[in-house]
């Protein structure tokens, strides 16, 4: 029989490979954050067929160290200060590769008791370091997108006598328009997630937000009035704590007043500064998503937790799972054995993303994760600060967590000759390597942001950023 690879050889083959994640981790700083490559030069170096016979995992480790390892844009760079940093923190590291050896499909209590119980327990303990009520019970989704599509169909199988779930939404004369709300500053797996569910683009109501990029509350109670008397039936309102161009957040306690006035859900993604409320001083900042009906926090985002881990937090986890579950509700014996955790989603198959949250909440310890989240806020204030003194930048929003908006700045200078001289500032300050900086778009203008979230990123990258921002402006004109 052939069978797998002798264990010596495993062994010898995840020591070498635990010497390169070592070394990676340890050296990454010194590389540039994005690889040199053009597209299609790793593929004309990868063999265009499959081969016959069996390779050795020496040679296989080697071509990973020399082909693709140098050749991935590098997330755990403390450089990294694009769209939102994550970490693979060496306890999630661990946690991933444990959880690979295990290969346990956490489908069913059965199929991994550990796995769902555990799971459950992490996400209570992520509940309890955000300081969210008991009543919430949460569960692990790869990422943010499927989180906001399972709270919506949730939001949608509560609707009283649609019968959805059921019968569809084609065809139907008697069901009414439904619709869903969120600010012009959302994420795209809002519009997504309505067009997944059937709910249709165009029925996703864009509030727009007022001068510091937070939902005005004034337009959403308009919409929404303006959607019921017109017959519509609202669905959920989508509120966001920590937009992805500014961090800006929603009036939630306003929102969800709204939201109890008129019994629509609340759902409040929170991906990026749900967990900034682990700290007592942020927590103020998303008073208020304690009313919301769901809420999503991604650990990959801002704890340390290596890519993918996302917790879908929910007030009512019964609507969930009988949007999902097709276990008939009678079959359920009153001593059930457990949660069977793929019930409360799409997908059957689930992985034990649990296990490296337990661990790196258990390595660094709450107090660990603070400090650590204090110290990126810190650290932008200071760069906004080191912006704003400056006659020719600008920030362009408010600061609450660890992500600056700001642009370069000339007087006389016209709107589209301004977005193509910040456009230039942000290609010289990628091109030199050690930072990668993104950028976004508010109202109609190209704006830079800087994002520190990386648990190794400190003061020194920080001041390197900004060096090199500032040496670049001096030579845009
Ligand atoms: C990053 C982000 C998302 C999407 O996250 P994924 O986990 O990649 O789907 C959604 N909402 C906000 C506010 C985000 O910052």
């Amino acid at each position: 029989m052939p069978g797998d690879i002798p264990p010596e050889e495993l062994r010898r083959a995840l020591h070498r490979a635990a010497d390169l994640v070592a070394d990676y981790v340890d050296g990454v700083g010194a590389r540039d954050v994005v690889p040199s490559v053009e597209p299609g030069e790793v593929a004309a170096r990868l063999a265009p067929s499959p081969p016959a016979q069996a390779e050795s995992l020496e040679s296989i480790l080697t071509d990973y160290e020399e082909l693709i390892e140098p050749n991935v844009t590098h997330w755990n760079h403390p450089g990294f200060m694009a769209y939102f940093g994550i970490s693979a923190s060496g306890p999630g590291i661990v946690g991933e590769m444990l959880a690979a050896g295990l290969n346990v499909n956490a489908m069913l209590w059965r199929t991994s008791p550990a796995a769902t119980e555990l799971e459950e327990r992490a996400c209570d303990w992520l509940r309890q370091m955000v300081d969210l009520p008991e009543v919430f019970q949460g569960h692990i989704n790869d990422t943010a997108s499927i989180s906001t599509m399972l709270a919506i169909a949730a939001a949608r199988h509560g609707l009283e006598g649609l019968e959805i779930r059921t019968r569809g939404m084609a065809g139907r004369a008697d069901l009414p328009q439904l619709t869903v709300y969120c600010s012009d500053q959302a994420h795209s797996s809002v519009d997504k997630a309505v067009m997944t569910l059937g709910i249709g683009h165009e029925n996703l109501r864009r509030i727009p937000s007022d001068d510091i990029y937070q939902l005005s509350l004034d337009a959403l109670e308009f919409a929404i009035e303006a959607d019921l008397a017109a017959g519509h039936r609202p669905v959920a309102v989508v509120a966001t704590a920590g937009t992805t161009s500014t961090t800006s957040v929603d009036p939630l306690s306003g929102i969800a007043e709204l939201c109890e006035r008129h019994g629509i859900w609340l759902h409040v993604d929170a991906a990026y500064a749900g967990s900034a409320a682990i700290c007592p001083k942020l927590r103020g900042y998303l008073d208020g998503w304690e009313r919301a009906d769901s809420v999503v926090i991604n650990p990959h985002k801002w704890l340390f937790t290596p890519f993918d881990c996302s917790v879908l937090l929910v007030r009512d986890p019964d609507l969930l799972r009988e949007a999902f579950s097709l276990v008939p509700e009678y079959l359920r014996t009153g001593e059930s054995e457990g949660t069977n955790l793929m019930d409360y989603g799409v997908q059957l198959g689930r992985r034990f993303r649990a296990l490296k949250l337990w661990m790196v909440i258990r390595r660094f310890g709450v107090e660990g994760l603070r400090q650590r989240l204090r110290e990126h806020c810190r650290l932008a204030t200071e760069l906004a600060s080191w912006i704003d003194s400056e006659r020719d930048l600008e920030v362009m929003a408010p600061v609450p967590f660890s992500v600056v908006c700001f642009r370069w700045y000339r007087e006389g200078l016209s709107g589209v000759r301004l977005d193509a001289l910040n456009r230039e500032l942000l290609e010289n300050v990628n091109r030199a390597g050690p930072i990668f900086l993104s950028h976004t778009e508010l109202n109609g203008r190209f704006v830079l942001r800087v994002a520190i979230g990386n648990i190794k990123t400190s003061e020194e990258h920080v001041r390197q950023a900004w060096e090199l921002i500032r040496r670049e402006a001096d030579r845009l004109v």
